[in-house]
């Protein structure tokens, strides 16, 4: 069994690094605003199994993951 159960904070948030400008200056809205609302970008997400390190990951605008073995 894998460890790989999505769990908000147990999670990595991916941004293509094409759109990472947008997501700076995305924050900056936010944060000097409030009523700004939620962010536009969206992140993927990468969760890894603590017991052999195999990771799921959806891309972002994706709900579908994909699982990755490590290599031995
Ligand atoms: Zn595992």
């Amino acid at each position: 069994m894998h460890d790989l159960n999505p769990q908000p904070d147990g999670a990595w948030l991916t941004v293509p690094d094409r759109d990472y400008e947008e997501l700076e200056s995305e924050i900056l809205r936010v944060h000097r605003d409030s009523r700004a609302g939620e962010m536009q970008v969206e992140f993927g997400r990468i969760y890894e199994c603590p017991d052999c390190g195999r990771v799921m990951w959806a891309r972002p605008g994706d709900s579908t993951y994909v699982v990755f073995a490590r290599e031995l």
